[in-house]
Formats: structure tokens, sequence, C-alpha cells
């Protein structure tokens, strides 16, 4: 028996979580709502990479939870462990056993240091820098502004991560500061990529070599960091050939920003609510779970193919609350999210090109008449000012606002490469 019980429970009170409760309360005053969520604070993650930049600061990307949560909604401070579907409860880190009849699971993504060996140790100093968590995105506005020559490196893991352009949008920021300064001749910068291009649609991985190009970055692709020493800023790359063979190689530098490998939450990967992969398994254009009818995810835990982004939330939380409604109504589910997502990917300190696509690799812009693929100064505004008050004043606030984005508005573009 569960000591408690809500009408809908919600895992993880960050950017998916907080909109679903906000936008279901503005529909229904009535039901009973309560979001299980450990921490005091709630971060703007999409900031990191302009504080990162030194271009932002903390304080803009910082709320409390506390601030967040409606006083209509219940928060149970507390982290889940375990998950009993079939007795349609949880349990929680206190021991306390939760109960719902519809349960809405969007505890994000873990970000896996330990993987890379001797990252711990040194990550937040000697030149190992990290926009990936809020304790060490200063030190690399720290390492940029510090820095007058050499080598500087910029990792990227294997997919999926959170946000996959930020591993090479730090990257053009700290360019431009250099150029800005006159000193990017003095400096090596290689991007060092466990993948096989510079980004999964073709369309936007050819406009992003002209950026790397512009910059005389050097590209390494197939480079998949495994080990780092901080006292002697030696970076470890396991190196994949076309064949698949595999290589190890050393490489010194100045300074590296590490974008960590990750993966669904440990809690999640061992639960009942698990795919192979270990993220939540549901469906993906419903977003209901595929086993448990009266369970929904959403958000970076998920197994829908799409990119990981808050902007990805956005397009999601509409299609989970109708969905809830309907379930409610015994309505049969709306099939609503094309999987959509979006990477504003900052190529210099004021432009910024603005990738947004669904499933496929599809390019669906939300902007008809405009070019994609262009570096523009109304994007970087979008960035600093548009995007975090997007954030904060209408999705957190639970404002339905649907921006259409379409194919039609790229094919030009796309049918002129
Ligand atoms: C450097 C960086 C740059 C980014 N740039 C962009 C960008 O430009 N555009 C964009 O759209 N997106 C960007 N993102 C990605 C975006 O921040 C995420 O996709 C988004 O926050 C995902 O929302 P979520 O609710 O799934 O997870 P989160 O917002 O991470 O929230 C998960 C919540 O679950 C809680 N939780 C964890 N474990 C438990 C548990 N056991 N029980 C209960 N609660 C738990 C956590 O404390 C957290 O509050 C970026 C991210 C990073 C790190």
């Amino acid at each position: 028996m569960s000591n408690k019980h809500h009408t809908l429970l919600i895992v993880g009170g960050g950017a998916a979580g907080i909109s679903v409760a906000t936008t279901l309360r503005r529909q229904n005053a009535q039901i009973d709502i309560a979001i299980i969520e450990p921490s005091e604070k709630h971060y703007y993650q999409p900031g990191f990479t302009i504080i990162g930049g030194g271009a932002y600061t903390m304080a803009k990307t910082l709320k409390k939870e506390a601030d967040l949560i409606p006083d209509s909604v219940v928060w149970l401070k507390d982290a889940v462990e375990t998950f009993q579907p079939e007795n349609n409860t949880v349990t929680l880190r206190s021991g306390e056993v939760v109960g719902y009849d519809y349960l809405v699971v969007c505890p994000g993504l873990q970000l896996d240091w330990q993987k890379i060996a001797g990252l711990t140790d040194t990550l937040g100093k000697n030149g190992v820098c990290s926009n990936y968590s809020p304790d060490t995105v200063e030190y690399t506005w720290e390492c940029i502004k510090n820095l007058k020559s050499g080598t500087a490196l910029f990792t990227q893991p294997p997919m999926p991560i959170k946000c996959a352009g930020a591993p090479q949008k730090i990257m053009y920021l700290a360019a431009d500061r250099f150029r800005k300064k006159g000193i990017l001749d003095k400096f090596n910068i290689e991007f060092c990529n466990a993948g096989p291009g510079m980004f999964g649609i073709p369309f936007f991985a050819k406009a992003l070599s002209k950026v790397v190009a512009d910059y005389g970055i050097k590209t390494q692709f197939l480079h998949n960091i495994v080990a780092i020493d901080g006292t002697t800023k030696t970076a470890t790359f396991e190196v994949s050939d076309s064949e698949g063979n595999k290589q190890r190689i050393e490489k010194t530098f100045d300074m590296i920003h590490v974008t960590p490998p990750q993966s669904a939450p440990d809690f999640i990967k061992q639960s009942p609510l698990a795919n192979a992969g270990g993220w939540v398994d549901v469906n993906e254009r419903t977003l209901q779970h595929n086993r448990y009818q009266n369970i929904f995810g959403l958000g970076d835990a998920t197994s829908t193919p799409n990119a990981k982004t808050a902007a990805a939330v956005r397009k999601q939380v509409p299609v989970v609350v109708d969905n809830i409604v309907n379930l409610i109504n015994n309505i049969s589910m709306r099939e609503g999210y094309d999987g959509y997502g979006s990477c504003p990917l900052t190529t210099s300190l004021s432009t910024v090109m603005l990738a947004e696509f669904s499933y496929g690799g599809k390019v669906t812009p939300s902007f008809p008449f405009l070019d994609p693929r262009k570096n523009r100064w109304i994007w970087w505004l979008g960035k600093i000012m548009g995007f975090p008050w997007m954030y904060w004043s209408l999705m957190l606030k639970g404002y339905r606002f649907d921006i259409p984005h379409l194919e039609s508005y790229a094919k030009r573009f796309v049918d002129k490469e």
C-alpha cells in the first residue's frame, strides 16, 4: 500500500516536468498534480554555452524550483528510486511509496563523467573545462579569457547527448574571442569528434564545415576521448578507421573543453520502464509508454530518436498534456509529436545558425523565406534574449504557443543542394 497518492505524478522538475504541470494546471484547475524533484535549483541549460563564451551570467540561468512549481502543485522534494508500474506506485529514496493514476517520467539524462579515465580528478582545473555542468561552466570562460596561444581541443562523445551542437558551439565562441583579440593565428584549434561528421543532418553539416574552415579549425572525426591527464595536459583518444580498426593516440593541450558521455539515468535503465537501450520506452508520436498505458515520457530521458533539446520539450509538452486528458476522457491518443528539435548554433559572438529539424533529418524551420543555414544576428538576439524569455515566461508558465515548423519553408534551399 502506498502512503500517498496523486492523480498525476511527475518525475523530474526540469524543463519538461515543470511545463507539463503548469500547462495542465492552466487547462484544469482541479486536477491533483505532484512533482517529485530532489533539487532546489533549476537551470536554463541552453544558457551554459554563452556563459562559457563569456556572453551571459550564471544568475540569468538559475531559478529556485520553489518559485517555478505552482502553489497548487505538490512538490515532493525527493528522488524516485524504483518504479512498480503493475501497482501504479513509485518508491522514493526516503523509502516512501507514492501511488498515481497517471505518471509522467522526465528525469533528464545522466552525465557519465567517470567513463573518461582521470576526468573527474582534473575537471575544473589544469585547463580542463566543460559547459555541461553548472559547477564548471564558468571555468570554461576563465580558460578562454586567459589563454594567449597554444592548442585548444574540443571533444564530442558518441551520440546521444543533450544538445548535439553544444560541443562545437563553444568552440566557435572561443575562436571568435581569439580572433577579436587578434591572436587566432597563435592557436591550434581541433574538434575531436567520436562521430563521423560535423552534424547529423548533411544540410547543416556542409554549412558548418565552412564555419570551421573560416576559423582555421582542424576536424578530427572518429576520435573518441577515453582518458585525460590534467597534470601533463594530455588527452588519449581511441581513433577508428573506416574498417573499424581502433588505435590509441595522445594529444597535448593548453585547454580542453570536454563533453561527457551521456546515457539514461541508472534508475531508469534498471526499471521496467526502460527499452533495451535503457531509455523510457515511449511511442515516438504519442509519447505514451509502449507497455503501460497510464505512463508517459518526454524530454531527454525518452527512447524517441529526436535531438535531445529544450526545443523538443516545448513541442512534446502539449502532446503529453492532451494525451493525458484524452486518456482520462477515453479518447484515442493524438499522434502529435513529429520529432521536432532545434539547435541554435552560436557560430560567433554575434551570429547564430538556427538549425531546426524533425524525425528522419527533415529540415523544418519555423520561419519562411529565410535560408536556415545562414549565420544571422537576429538569432543571436534570440539566443541571448528571446529564447530565455520564451523558456521562463511562456513554456515554464504553461502557456501554449505553437509556432508552426514546416518542411515547405526550407524546400527551395534544400533542393538547391
Ligand atoms: C551545455 C548545454 C547546452 C544546451 N543548449 C541547448 C539549446 O541551445 N537549445 C535547446 O533547446 N536545448 C539545449 N540544451 C538541452 C536542454 O537543456 C535539455 O534538452 C532540457 O533541459 C531537457 O529537459 P528535461 O526536463 O528532459 O531534463 P532536465 O531539464 O535536465 O531536468 C531533469 C530533472 O529531473 C530531475 N531528476 C533527476 N533524477 C531524478 C529522480 N531520480 N527523481 C526525480 N527527479 C529527478 C533533475 O534534478 C532535473 O531537475 C543544452 C544543454 C546543455 C547541457
